[in-house]
Parts: structure tokens; C-alpha cells; sequence
């Protein structure tokens, strides 16, 4: 585990996970599923901003939501 605490998984182009949507992702939503993922794994998924609410509310009802950021501040995938 980091010093820094969880580090969210990085990401590669920063367009919305909604389905259908190619909009330009400006957040970041931090989850994590206790059954799958260890306590400090972050998973990511991004969402412009129609979707933020939605997306949130989806993964909210289930408890896997623990925070969001904005898409700026996530690392990206080191594309060659
Ligand atoms: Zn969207």
C-alpha cells in the first residue's frame, strides 16, 4: 500500500465509460468492490459531465463509490 494511500489505476484517453457517450470525460470516479478488488485498489471509471450523476448514483447504490476527482489529475497509461 502506498504512504500516499490509494492510487487510483491509471488511465488511457479521457472519454466518458457511459455507454454510447464519446463525450470528453472531466471526472474521475474512484470505486472499488470489496468481493474483487483489494482494500487500496481504485478502480476508474470517466464521465463528462452528464454522466457524472448517473454513473455516481450506479455505483453509490451498490457502495463501490469512494471518491471523485477530476479527470485532469488522474495518471494517464504511458502511450508510445
Ligand atoms: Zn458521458
Amino acid at each position: 500500500m502506498s504512504l500516499l494511500g490509494p492510487t487510483p489505476d491509471a488511465v488511457d484517453d479521457l472519454i466518458c465509460s457511459a455507454r454510447a457517450c464519446r463525450a470528453a470525460a472531466t471526472w474521475g470516479l474512484l470505486w472499488n468492490n470489496p468481493k474483487l478488488h483489494t482494500p487500496d485498489r481504485r478502480k476508474v471509471w470517466l464521465a463528462c459531465d452528464d454522466h457524472r450523476e448517473p454513473l455516481s448514483q450506479f455505483l453509490g447504490v451498490r457502495d463501490f463509490l469512494r471518491d471523485v476527482v477530476p479527470a485532469s489529475t488522474l495518471e494517464r497509461v504511458d502511450v508510445p
